[in-house]
């Protein structure tokens, strides 16, 4: 192939290469944060960068997280994620061709999967050039959509922290406003109201409320009134740093467990939502079910095994929990130390 190679020089990371080829307009960085746990899997973003910096900077962020979150649940991944830098609306199959050949460059040490504005099509594509994809929906040995399987460890890290709060395991009656009741946060839903607990949701998606209003006996609330909804769980399922100096002052809840990326928008949003006392579930370890499915499906496929493993979310958070409590730190800064743990021993 006559795809350019150029290896990126970065400390704390096992390779970054940026792969090119203007036959097929491939411009790409796949990044390999840690294999010390398994092969470093993780998604393949395609965004029309307006630089290879850019690129660089969100697909090495990207790849550290994906180390830290397959740590957390304990599953035999590492860390590693890749940037398609390019216009969505306009790729082609010989793009992803490429892209695949790039991929098989590796051996098997990343191993792609879907990320934002990427199809299962498309990773049909990169699977005629390498066996290192996951995650395409549709085919016999896949495992399909993973909302269920998130919904699943994001209800399980939910009992746990329920416990913390309350010291209680019972769940009737419990207040939860969840922003965003797409896959994750409807399935999320119907958990919680089979458990006996009470809903308010907000959407932008009129018929998703609607749905939820007749078989949830949710009540619906005005997409910016969803923060200041006085009740236990305030739960974001819809969007990243959604936790902000904006929205933490509007907060009338005792905790925040949600299924979205990056809920927090800096590090001192983290600190200023634990001085304000509301327990933080930190977002990827309750929402690793997502990457849990796909390493199912990397050792032979079966939901059970799958539900199986994100139970395990629970045990995670309770030791998050008690550290925290003992070391009166913030259980989002004692997830990356348990994370770094696991990572690389202890330090
Ligand atoms: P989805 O697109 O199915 O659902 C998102 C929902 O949020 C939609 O109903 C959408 O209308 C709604 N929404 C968008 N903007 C909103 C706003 N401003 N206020 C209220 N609602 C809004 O996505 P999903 O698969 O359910 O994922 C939800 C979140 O969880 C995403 O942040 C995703 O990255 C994260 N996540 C999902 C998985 C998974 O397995 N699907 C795994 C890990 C993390």
């Amino acid at each position: 192939m006559s795809t350019h190679q150029r290896q990126l020089s970065v400390a704390g990371f096992e390779r970054v290469i940026h792969f090119e080829n203007p036959q097929s307009h491939l411009s790409a960085i796949i990044a390999i944060h840690s294999t010390n746990l398994g092969p470093a899997c993780g998604g393949i973003r395609m965004l029309p960068y307006r630089s290879e910096n850019e690129a660089l900077e969100d697909v090495l962020r990207l790849a550290k997280s994906m180390s830290y979150k397959s740590a957390l649940a304990a599953i035999g991944f590492g860390g590693g994620k890749s940037v398609i830098i390019h216009n969505p609306e306009k790729k082609t199959p010989a793009l992803f061709q490429t892209f695949g050949e790039c991929v098989e460059t590796l051996g098997g040490k990343y191993i792609a999967a879907k990320d934002m504005n990427i199809e299962s099509a498309d990773l049909v594509e990169v699977k005629k050039k390498t066996k290192h994809v996951l995650g395409i929906e549709g085919q016999p040995d896949s495992s399909g959509d993973p909302s269920p399987v998130t919904a699943r460890g994001l209800f399980r890290g939910l009992e746990a922290t329920v416990e913390e709060f309350s010291k209680s395991k019972n769940l009737s009656g419990l207040k939860v406003a969840i922003q965003g009741i797409g896959h994750v946060g409807y399935s999320f839903a119907e958990m919680l109201f089979k458990a006996g607990a009470e809903l308010w949701v907000a959407d932008i998606d009129e018929n998703r409320l609607r749905v939820a209003e007749e078989k949830l006996k949710a009540k619906r609330v005005p997409v910016e009134e969803i923060y200041a909804t006085r009740c236990d769980v305030f739960a974001p399922c819809a969007q990243g740093a959604i936790l902000n100096r904006d929205t933490i002052p509007k907060l009338k809840c005792k905790a925040v467990v949600g299924s979205a990326n990056n809920q927090l928008a800096t590090g001192a949003d983290g600190s200023y939502l634990h001085e304000k006392g509301i327990l933080y579930a930190p977002d990827y370890a309750v929402n690793s079910g997502g990457i849990i499915n796909i390493f199912i499906e990397y050792e032979g496929y079966n939901q059970q095994k799958a539900f199986k493993k994100a139970d395990e979310i629970y045990q995670t958070l309770k030791e998050i929990f008690k550290r925290a409590r003992e070391k009166k730190t913030a259980p989002f800064i004692i997830a990356d130390q348990l994370a770094e743990e696991r990572l690389y021993g202890k330090r």
